[in-house]
């Protein structure tokens, strides 16, 4: 019996499906819970079976889970043992080995599905060592059936088992060193800051090797916006009058740095304004390249505002579904063996995607490419062609996403036209730019990409434009202005924070973590609570912890380390280097890194400290600073939050409160107990009374909490909050009302006018 193992249940039943088709589909059953799939022909008996991805992990052995105890020097020096992650799967493939006579792997085709095949591989040759030896796997001689495959279809399928390969070691050991130096830096840089800060049990502070660098690129972001000084200028506009209507212009310098001259600029503006040159510019917009994953999961965050994690899961269902191809690729160019014609043929034929139609009267269709080639997967691109409305929710935009951005790639560029007039009025210069879609080209069906036209009036050379009447146009906050022209007042703003997306863009740009890691690393950063909000902000426990290691374990903050191990990597992949030796060189950087913190235990615990201690703090005390009541240095009393020593309960009290005296302040606020908390403002803007939180519970949406109650926002929400369950009650009274009754009830009329009219 030929046995094939895939990475998940749901490619096991697929690829059974497919090859098992021409007899007839495949025959199932069900071992230690696993499902395994059956059929057999010309060639014999066949089974396939999935994975549960990694159902084997480093770890370390027996003895060093005292965390007190354990010198972490000979934590660093463990060597690593593989445990089981997910028994029943072991159970079962070990148990199917044994009737096995032939093995192929078909776990995903990229470093981690080599990693998950060699796992499982070692497990079944344990358990029939007639397929071979774990001597043979850790030398590398042994031949291992390997079916490489880019996505779960018929066509893809059939070309992946009739052209097998061999399972390739090197791939796999980079995989296996990736996991063993990031278990061993994760766990002894964790447990030298917990330990040194004394953070213990729950409240540990998890560190890790590609982590604390990436919430460094957050942070150092937000200390230049704190470090920003607003700089004030001046921007001048005029409105001119012209046949089709009035129009607004803008004066040639772009900011005044000094009211004066923003001053002198309007004094020295007169009627009428001059047409000076009209110049019109043709723009030619090339069409966006094939997909990869930073491409795809930075786009899907920012045209539909899906998060580049989410926006990961989602493609893996729809790669599972065998609706677009496998979704973690570097490749942006696609390989001449893609039926792109037959493809599109199919695509087109969609009502949503019939825009792209005019593909196929093209001879020839020359796809767009990006700048990296390579040979494993080809970009992402939709596999099959299916109705968008069969999907659901985020599912559906992103299969649309994924169909519209590869009609693209095949597309013409999107050409736009430009025009600027240059105006001058007295001795002053003004300029109005415009700019419409000539043709759409590729945007008509990449229709995220679509410029909106900004249409100016038809303009000729000396033509005389009196200044209008009437000067700026009314706004959401202001009333139309009066004076023409006018000038406004503007503030340099501190640079943006940094979106998920553009995170994830740098992380790749500075080779932090990788295609298949990165989305899930900025989650950590959220769930233990460095950073809030999207975009993501680092509380005050992230920056200190990152200061912190600037200071103390420089090699822990930048990213040159990570960059330098993922290109070692890169080489075991290659057959450049062993496993055993970039593994033994990250543990010796290890044990300097250690003694480093070590030396500098309590400094870096005062940093640390500091910074968690500022997230606690909230903002001044309203009720103290109206008794004019303050700390003995004059500083405000401050409400921070308070873990009640008895009970373990969190709430938030003034500091302003003093034990067994009446007079000093007694304000407190309940807090909910579970989840994480920020501060979001030190005085709500809403009500200006209180501190405002936000609120990020272990499941579900962050919500904002103003500590008073009588704040328009909570009675706002507390409203919400009761329609809702009003909504849900009156929904499960419907539900629940037995039919049957309604019927009784009916029954029971009908029965009374009956007896009434035999009665009459
Ligand atoms: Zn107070
Ligand atoms: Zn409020």
């Amino acid at each position: 019996m030929r046995l094939i193992v895939t990475e998940k249940n749901s490619s096991a039943k697929k690829i059974a499906e497919i090859l098992g088709a021409p007899q007839g589909g495949p025959t199932s059953d069900k071992t230690f819970k696993v499902p395994y799939y059956m059929w057999s022909d010309s060639d014999g008996d066949h089974m396939t079976v999935g994975l549960k991805g990694h159902v084997l992990g480093p770890a370390f052995p027996e003895g060093y889970s005292n965390w007190q105890k354990t010198d972490l020097h000979d934590l660093i020096d463990a060597k690593l043992i593989k445990e089981p992650t997910d028994k029943n799967v072991v159970k079962a493939i070990k148990k199917l080995a044994k009737e096995a006579d032939s093995l192929v792997i078909a776990t995903d085709f990229d470093r981690e599905g080599e990693l998950i095949g060699l796992e499982a591989l070692e497990e079944m040759l344990d358990a029939n060592p007639e397929l071979g030896s774990r001597e043979e796997t850790d030398a590398g001689t042994l031949k291992v059936l390997r079916a490489r495959y880019s996505a779960l279809t018929k066509e893809e399928i059939e070309r992946a088992f009739s052209e097998i390969d061999y399972l390739s070691y090197p791939l796999a050991n980079a995989g296996a060193a990736r996991q063993d130096i990031d278990l061993l830096w994760g766990a002894t840089l964790t447990r030298a800051v917990s330990l040194a800060s004394r953070r213990f049990g729950s409240n540990f502070l998890s560190v890790g090797r590609v982590q604390s660098p990436t919430l460094g690129l957050i942070v150092e972001r937000e200390m230049e916006r704190r470090a920003h000084v607003a700089k004030p200028f001046w921007e001048v506009f005029a409105n001119f009058e012209h046949p089709d209507g009035a129009f607004e212009a803008h004066h040639a310098t772009d900011k005044f740095w000094e009211q004066a001259e923003a001053d002198a600029a309007l004094a020295g503006t007169a009627s009428p304004g001059i047409v000076k040159a009209v110049t019109a510019r043709k723009n030619t917009r090339k069409p966006p390249t094939p997909y990869n994953t930073t491409a795809f999961s930075t786009d899907a965050s920012s045209r539909l505002g899906i998060t580049p994690a989410s926006a990961m899961r989602i493609a893996e269902d729809l790669y599972m579904d065998g609706f677009i191809s496998y979704p973690r690729t570097d490749n942006t160019v696609y390989p001449a063996s893609l039926p792109v014609r037959e493809l599109i043929t199919s695509l087109v034929r969609v009502k949503e995607f019939s825009a792209a139609s005019g593909l196929l009267d093209q001879p020839q269709l020359t796809p767009t490419r990006g700048k990296k080639e390579t040979t494993d997967h080809p970009p992402i691109y939709p596999t099959q062609a299916i109705h968008p409305g069969a999907l659901e929710g985020p599912k559906k935009r992103v299969y649309e996403l994924v169909v519209r951005r590869f009609l693209a790639t095949f597309s013409p560029p999107m050409i736009t036209e430009s025009t600027r007039a240059d105006i001058e009025a007295g001795d002053q210069s003004y300029f109005v730019r415009g700019s419409v879609v000539v043709d759409p080209g590729y945007a008509g069906i990449y229709t995220y990409a679509r410029s909106s036209d900004e249409e100016i009036p038809a303009l000729q050379e000396g033509q005389e434009l009196a200044l209008s009447s009437t000067g700026a146009a009314a706004t959401d906050d202001e009333p139309a202005g009066t004076d023409n022209p006018w000038a406004v007042g503007k503030e340099t703003q501190p640079p943006a924070r940094i979106s998920q997306a553009k995170l994830i863009e740098m992380m790749e740009e500075r080779g932090l973590g990788t295609k298949a890691t990165r989305a899930d690393i900025i989650q950590k950063l959220f769930d233990r609570g460095y950073v809030y909000g999207n975009p993501p902000i680092p509380t005050e426990t992230g920056i200190a912890l990152y200061e912190a290691f600037k200071n103390y374990v420089p090699a822990m903050a930048t990213p040159e380390m990570t960059a330098q191990l993922e290109a070692e990597m890169d080489r075991i992949a290659a057959g450049e280097m062993t496993k055993g030796s970039v593994v033994g060189e990250s543990r010796e950087l290890l044990h300097k890194t250690w003694s480093e913190i070590d030396d500098s235990r309590e400094d870096l615990a005062k940093v640390i400290w500091k910074g968690m201690d500022e997230d606690r703090i909230l903002g001044p005390c309203k009720v103290c600073e109206e008794a004019g009541r303050t700390k003995e240095d004059g500083s405000p009393n401050m409400l921070r939050i308070i873990r009640a020593k008895k009970s373990g309960k969190r709430f938030v009290g003034c500091s302003g409160w003093v034990l067994d005296d009446p007079d000093s302040c007694d304000q407190t606020f309940p807090l909910p107990q579970r989840g994480d908390v920020f501060r979001l403002e030190e005085r709500c803007s809403i009500c200006d009374q209180t501190p405002r939180l936000k609120v990020q519970p272990f499941r579900g949406r962050p919500w904002n909490l103003c500590l008073n109650d009588d704040c328009e926002s909570m009675q706002e929400m507390k409203k919400r909050r009761a329609e809702r369950e009003a909504a849900k009650k009156a929904k499960e009274e419907m539900d629940q009302k037995p039919m049957p009754e309604k019927d009784k009830s009916a029954t029971a009329t009908r029965k009374r006018k009956r007896a009434k009219a035999a009665a009459k």
